[in-house]
């Protein structure tokens, strides 16, 4: 028996990378999952592969759905889509990201509307939409993707904002929804090897091998962390046995931000 039997998960940002990890993790405990991405060739793609290469014994269905979850009209389209096709909704994961780095004095307005839209407006709008379903069930488990990068990183004036405040949102939400038997927490990553840190390594001019390097060796561990790292910290706040943490950011680092 997994953990998830029988729910139905929403991953954003679920066609590659960190997204991924939580919903092939989420599929191995047992829930069908939905990968939002932004590109619905790509989350379509990446729900087949997801359903061809799971585990024998798990029984759910991988779905892969088109949308912006920055749009309000794209986000209840698509929790409407989920839920139709997939026949409910438990677990919402708030992971869909992008970077437009910049020092404050080259930053756009566009660079920051596009962060800021895209990782706190969007988990607002994905939470607003999928607390009705969770609220009339009494059930329902939000995990926000924030980074350790909210508590300050030089040229992430955007993004820092939006990861701070969606450590704000959670605590919020939380307080909102705990009567309602739904919990909002959030995981707060290190680095992680994926797309998006190896595009980071290229605008800095770095090798991603070296980079990678340099930020292993930041951590305590000694290691960069993986998806599936990540993944697992989201299955937990996800999972039953969560059932009495709330409001809270999990750091997820390998100790980085002990020593830096
Ligand atoms: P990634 O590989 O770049 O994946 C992010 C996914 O989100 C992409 O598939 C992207 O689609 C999608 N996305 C972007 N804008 C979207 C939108 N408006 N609507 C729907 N989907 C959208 O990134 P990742 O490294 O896995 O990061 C996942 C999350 O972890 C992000 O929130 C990130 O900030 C956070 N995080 C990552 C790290 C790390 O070291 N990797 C550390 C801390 C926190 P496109 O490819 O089409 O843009």
């Amino acid at each position: 028996m997994g953990r998830q039997d029988g729910r139905v998960a929403l991953v954003t940002g679920g066609a590659r990378g960190i997204g991924y990890a939580i919903g092939e993790r989420l599929l191995a405990e047992g829930a069908s999952v939905a990968l939002l991405d932004l590109d619905p060739v790509e989350a379509e793609a990446a729900a087949t592969r997801m359903q061809a290469a799971r585990a024998d014994g798990s029984s759910g269905t991988v779905i892969g759905v088109g949308a912006d979850v920055s749009r309000a009209g794209d986000v209840s389209a698509a929790v409407e889509r989920v839920v139709d096709e997939l026949g409910g909704l438990h677990v919402a994961v708030n992971n869909a990201g992008v970077l437009r780095d910049n020092l404050l004095f080259r930053m756009s307005e566009d660079d920051w509307d596009l962060v800021v839209d895209v990782h706190l407006k969007g988990s607002f709008l994905v939470a607003r939409e999928v607390q009705k379903q969770f609220v009339a069930q009494r059930l329902g488990r939000i995990v926000n993707v924030s980074s350790v990068s909210a508590w300050g990183n030089r040229g992430q004036a955007n993004y820092s904002a939006a990861k701070m405040g969606i450590q704000g949102l959670t605590r919020t939400l939380a307080i909102e929804l705990g009567g309602y038997g739904v919990t909002v927490n959030a995981v707060a990553p290190g680095f992680v090897a994926t797309d998006m840190t190896d595009a980071t390594a290229a605008r800095l001019g770095l090798d991603v091998a070296e980079f990678r390097r340099l930020n292993a060796e930041a951590t305590v561990v000694k290691r960069m962390g993986a998806p599936a790292d990540i993944a697992a910290a989201v299955a937990f706040l996800a999972s039953d046995e969560a059932s009495f943490v709330t409001g809270q950011t999990l750091v997820v680092d390998g100790g980085l931000k002990l020593v830096g």
